[in-house]
């Protein structure tokens, strides 16, 4: 003789595993992430980190 399940739905409170929380940086609009611009010179726009 099994027990019946609960009818009620229990909220589980279940620690969610959070997302890897992305850096609140964009690729940099003028040199698309390179971190160079068109002369390849370090962009003046990311200062060469190619985000911004
Ligand atoms: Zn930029
Ligand atoms: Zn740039």
């Amino acid at each position: 003789m099994r027990p019946d399940p609960p009818d009620e739905a229990i909220p589980s409170p279940d620690p969610q595993p959070l997302p890897p929380i992305e850096p609140k940086r964009w690729r940099c609009c003028h040199c698309g992430g390179t971190g160079l611009d068109s002369y390849a010179e370090t962009c003046l726009h990311c200062e060469g980190l190619g985000f911004c």
